[in-house]
């Protein structure tokens, strides 16, 4: 476990003192220290990563024919952007869903060195390549919310991967950052081992908002590391279009078809 890490646990970590934490402790590495590959420590750095790393990156982007709501990669070459089966039989709350990359290779090491390895470094790296997917996008949001953890979760992690990912987006592009005003009030337990049913229904009612009339009429962008079924952001996306608001997702990664 990293130094940072073992001094949020200590802590009793919020996801305050974990921001704060991570930009203190960044700038000054940033002061002191040559940035190095966040994957793998080369000193020669690009725009985000190494050369080497940028193209084992890369080679895990989503590309072809897809469903334009949710990002389902369609596996047959000759397919065309279409609807797909689950957005058709059950219309997602949310406009879109982009998914940049498949949930494998450098960009699934690079989730599980900043999720379960306590590699907060990887989050500005994420960052950035969120940032850079929402503006080739042309996408500019009222509000960016990272979708919650709860807070036994936040505790034993010390840190919610996705508010450290979305900050450093939400920070290049100027855009209001809010990690308080969606909450996960009920503890759903890892969602790992259940299908696309049983994980709704875990999901249900999971998640509420402080202050509803703040979202009333705004665009928001909800922000999550990996989108599976897409249970948790259509939670997320129900209770704050309930508020009034009209709301896109992005996530970093979407695992391959459930
Ligand atoms: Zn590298
Ligand atoms: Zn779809």
């Amino acid at each position: 476990m990293n130094k940072t890490l073992k001094r949020n646990l200590s802590w009793r970590p919020t996801e305050k003192t974990a921001v704060k934490e991570h930009s203190v402790t960044g700038a000054l590495l940033d002061l002191f220290l040559p940035s190095l590959c966040a994957l793998c420590n080369e000193k020669e750095v690009e725009e985000v990563f190494c050369a080497k790393c940028s193209v084992d990156f890369e080679t895990e982007r989503l590309t072809g024919a897809r469903c334009p709501i949710c990002s389902e990669p369609f596996m047959s070459q000759e397919a065309v952007d279409h609807t797909c089966v689950v957005c058709l039989k059950s219309p997602p709350p949310f406009i879109e869903a982009i998914s940049l990359y498949y949930y494998s290779g450098a960009v699934l090491n690079a989730l599980h060195g900043l999720k379960y390895r306590g590699d907060i470094s990887m989050a500005g790296p994420l960052g950035k390549i969120i940032r850079k997917g929402l503006a080739k996008r042309g996408l500019r949001p009222d509000i960016i919310i990272p979708v919650p953890l709860h807070i036994k979760r936040l505790k034993e992690r010390g840190f919610n991967q996705s508010l450290l990912i979305a900050k450093e987006a939400a920070k290049a592009l100027r855009i209001p950052l809010d990690y308080r005003g969606l909450k996960r009030v009920r503890d759903t337990g890892a969602q790992v081992g259940l299908g696309r049913t049983g994980r709704a229904e875990n999901i249900k009612g999971a998640f509420k908002t402080v202050r509803p009339k703040e979202y009333d009429g705004k665009t928001v962008l909800l922000i999550d590391d990996v989108y599976t079924t897409g249970a948790t952001a259509r939670e997320c996306a129900t209770v704050l279009k309930n508020s009034g608001a009209s709301i896109s997702v992005i996530t970093l990664a979407r695992a391959a078809r459930f």
